[in-house]
């Protein structure tokens, strides 16, 4: 019988579970994108784009369309699909496996200092600070009354808006970024803090590395607290988990 799977994406592990999952022998993967990139990197197969509607639509989309299995492979910090998904599940009945990557932990040299929130982040900056910002566009806002700190914001896309920053340069670019190219971005903007989530990952580790070196801060956004659930931390996890399902 066929297994159809729900894949929560928006992440570079739900990618690389969707190149896993199109290779299996009966299972029909339905990948479902936020849309919020105008040029996203397309996983292989079937995608759907957009939200669903809050979590009685999503719950009504796993009944309309089969769906046996919900893998949640979205970002730690994307914690309102998450919601949704845990609670549409539970109404149907339909298994769900959080797919999470590990967040960084801090190493010796490291100067962390560890903020619950953007909001809280703004607050930590030192005055005149010079900032590298990789929170992501939706959390900029916070820091727009800093105007005594000069921000470099890094996106992947430009902002459909002007910025809320007094003193900021715009980087656009894709990791992943390795340490020759986060050294070089950090010296030359003079970057005394960096503003970051803790995605985890390789992809965009380097700028913590840099820091270390480098005796530079970072103010580290830490993660909210996920739904409860079922957690694996790799691809091959979650690929055991969906062949093991009846
Ligand atoms: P969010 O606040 O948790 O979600 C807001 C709404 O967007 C959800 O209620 C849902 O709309 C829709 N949505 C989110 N992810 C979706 C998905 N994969 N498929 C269909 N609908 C989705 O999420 P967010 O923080 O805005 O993040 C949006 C997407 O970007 C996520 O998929 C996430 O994996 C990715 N991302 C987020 C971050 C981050 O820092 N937050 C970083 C990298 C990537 P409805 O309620 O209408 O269903």
């Amino acid at each position: 019988m066929t297994k159809t799977l729900l894949l929560l994406g928006g992440t570079s592990e739900a990618m690389a579970l969707a190149k896993r999952t199109a290779t299996l022998a009966g299972v029909r993967t339905i990948n479902s994108l936020a849309g919020r990139t105008r040029k996203p990197v397309l996983p292989p197969g079937e995608v759907r784009f957009g939200g669903f509607g809050g979590s009685a639509a999503l719950a009504r989309f796993i009944a309309n369309h089969e769906v046996t299995a919900v893998i949640d492979a979205t970002h730690p910090y994307a914690v309102q699909i998450s919601a949704n998904a845990a609670s549409a599940c539970d109404e149907t009945g339909c298994p769900r496996l959080i797919l999470e990557r590990p967040p960084w932990e801090p190493q010796p040299g490291d100067r962390w200092q560890p903020v619950s929130s953007a909001r809280a982040a703004a607050v930590a900056l030192l005055p005149e600070a010079r900032a590298l910002l990789t929170t992501g566009h939706r959390d900029i806002d916070a820091f727009a009354y800093r105007d005594d700190v000069r921000f470099v914001v890094r996106l992947i896309e430009a902002p459909d808006r002007p910025l809320p920053l007094k003193h900021c340069t715009l980087v656009l670019e894709r990791g992943p970024f390795d340490v020759e190219h986060e050294t070089a971005l950090l010296d030359r903007h003079g970057i005394t803090v960096v503003v970051t989530k803790n995605s985890g990952g390789k992809a965009s580790r380097a700028k913590l590395d840099v820091a270390r070196e480098n005796g530079i801060d970072v103010v580290m956004i830490d993660r909210p607290e996920g739904p409860a659930g079922d957690r694996v931390a790799t691809v091959g996890e979650a690929v055991a988990w969906l062949e093991c399902l009846g």
